[in-house]
Formats: structure tokens, sequence, C-alpha cells
């Protein structure tokens, strides 16, 4: 393979020195028609003239996935015979004889030192989260395991969530709440009070009683070593009546609830995947909604102009009240 410039297709290139960085080396080019200066990764696992074309494939993938397109149709690019010939030497690509096309072959073992470069991280990364994506996807067929996730995000929103207090004119919030608000524990306590008002919206939303069968993780210590004093501020917010209205809110909204917690739970899993190109993040989030969609009967698009009017319609719950909670802080996306 003749190497060309990219500019003016000149074939009249010679070596220009090389550029040592933190992703590899660089092999710079100098066209001699049009002085034209590019460079070039280098990777040893590869031929020097093959690099231009691996990375090309890895290029059209990442491309293929974020614009939508399935793993079997992603990243395939046009090939020409001596291409094709080349190609054959490489363990870890595929070629597509009949159509002249060929690709990275994501099922293939990767050298590592090509997953180290910019393009095969990302490369990798899409491929983790088409695997979230897909088990994701097989919670479709599966209302245990579904349920089961909607919870665990749930409760994850909630151990993230953070609470703040409002109230119209001083005094009104009550005393023992103030208290413990205020109170250096107040981190502590925030968790409990989070942990009982998952339990809270899995029974009334769900009718889950048992949550243990859920294993949400922390239960146990969650709800350990409460004092008298803790057990009267949780009563007053579950018994105020902001937050009936809150659960009668997702009562009628049980979607918008599902589609926030299970956003948080595979954020979680993008997390643990450390996933964090934002088309990768993206293509799983998506899923999710489609899911959450699927489940209860309704277009996607619906469901996010719901989540887009959330902040809204938590708003005018509680506007009304002399005291509350800024449920924006708390329901919300990751
Ligand atoms: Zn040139």
């Amino acid at each position: 393979m003749k190497r060309v410039c990219p500019r003016c297709g000149s074939s009249q290139v010679r070596k220009y020195g090389k550029v040592r960085l933190q992703q590899g080396i660089l092999q710079k080019f100098r066209c001699m028609s049009c002085k034209h200066v590019w460079h070039t990764r280098i990777v040893q696992c590869i031929p020097e003239d093959m690099s231009d074309l691996v990375f090309r494939m890895f290029r059209a993938f990442i491309r293929d996935i974020d614009a939508g397109k399935c793993l079997s149709d992603a990243g395939w690019i046009p090939l020409n015979d001596n291409e094709i010939e080349r190609l054959r030497e490489i363990d870890f690509c595929e070629i597509d004889y009949e159509n002249m096309n060929g690709r990275i072959n994501y099922k293939s073992q990767i050298p590592t030192e090509l997953l180290l470069t910019e393009e095969g991280r990302v490369f990798h990364e899409f491929l983790r989260a088409v695997g979230i994506a897909q088990k994701v996807e097989a919670l479709k067929n599966n209302d245990a395991e579904y349920l089961k996730a909607v919870a665990a995000g749930l409760n994850e929103m909630l151990k993230n969530a953070q609470f703040i207090f409002w109230e119209k004119k001083k005094g009104f919030i009550p005393e023992k709440l103030h208290n413990v608000v205020l109170s250096p524990k107040w981190g502590v306590f925030a968790k409990k009070i989070a942990y009982l008002l998952t339990v809270n919206l899995l029974e009334s939303i769900w009718g889950i009683s048992d949550v243990s069968k859920l294993h949400l993780g922390s239960n146990k210590e969650e709800i350990a070593g409460f004092n008298s004093n803790i057990n009267s501020v949780i009563n007053e917010i579950k018994e105020n009546p902001q937050w009936a209205k809150i659960i009668d809110f997702f009562r009628s909204n049980k979607d918008v609830l599902e589609a926030l917690s299970l956003a948080w739970f595979v954020s979680q899993r993008a997390i643990e995947e450390e996933i964090g190109y934002l088309g990768a993040e993206l293509l799983i989030l998506e899923t999710a909604m489609k899911i959450v969609a699927d489940k209860n009967n309704e277009d996607v698009a619906i469901l996010r102009e719901k989540l887009a009017n959330l902040n809204e319609e938590l708003y005018r719950l509680v506007c009304e009240e002399i005291w509350g909670v800024n449920w924006n802080d708390v329901f919300r996306l990751p």
C-alpha cells in the first residue's frame, strides 16, 4: 500500500520524524508536492502500512454505533482487492468478500496495544455499553428482574438525593426535623431517610411488601440503630401531605418513576464498567428509556416529554405547602 498525501493525493511523500505521546508514537509525514504535514500512529502489533486502515475501521465502528446501528451492521468499510489481501494477515478483522467490506471483529481478542489508543479505548467502551444494553433489553421479558432493577435504581437515586428543606416563614419546619437537619449527623440520617422512602415508594407504587426479596443490599444496616428522634422525623416527612401528593403523583405516573429508577440502575452499571464516553452512556440510557416505555405501553417520545416536565410537576405539587423538600433534587436523572 503506497502512502499518498491526504490533501492533494500525491504519492511524493516522505517520512518527517516521530512524535512520542502518551497514547503512543506518531510518525510524521510530509507531502513533497503540497508541503502538507500529517501524522499516523505507530503500533507494533500490525504492519505499519496497515495502521491507517485499522484505525479507519475503529472510527467507522464508533461512528456507526453512535448513529444507532446494531452490532451486526456497524463498522464495515469498503475495501479494494489489495486491502482485502492485506487484511487477511490480521486476525482480529473480518472480511465480507461478497460485498468487499471489512471491519474489526468485535468478538475477537483485540491487542491491548490497540485498546490503549484513543480509538481503541472508545471502541472497547462501546462494546461494554452494548453488553449492558443487551442485559437491559432482556428485562423486557422478565417482570421480576425488571422490578428488581427498578428497585435497585430507585434506592440508588434516593441515596444520592439532596434533601434540601425550605419554609415559607422561619419556624414553619417542625422543630424536631429542623434539629435533625442541622445536626452534624445529618448525612447518616439522610441515608436512613432515603432507605425508608424507597421502601415506602416500593410498597405504595408497586405493591411490594417484602422488600428483602429485592436484595437492595444494605437494608439491615440502613434501618439499624434508629433512635426515636429519627423515627419521629421520618414520620414527620411520611405523614406530611406533600409526601402523600408525591406518592399519588407517581402512582398515576409510574412510568416516570420507573424511567428515573432504571436510568440510575444503568448508570451504576456504566460506572462499574468504567464507561465515560458520552455516546456509550447515551446508548445505555436510550435502551433503558425504550424498555420503560415498552413496559408501560407508551411511546418513548411521550415518556421523554413527561420527564422533561417533571420539575414543573413536582414544584406544582408542593408549592402551596408552608414548608417542604426540594423534590427536584430527589427525583432526578443521574
Ligand atoms: Zn500533498
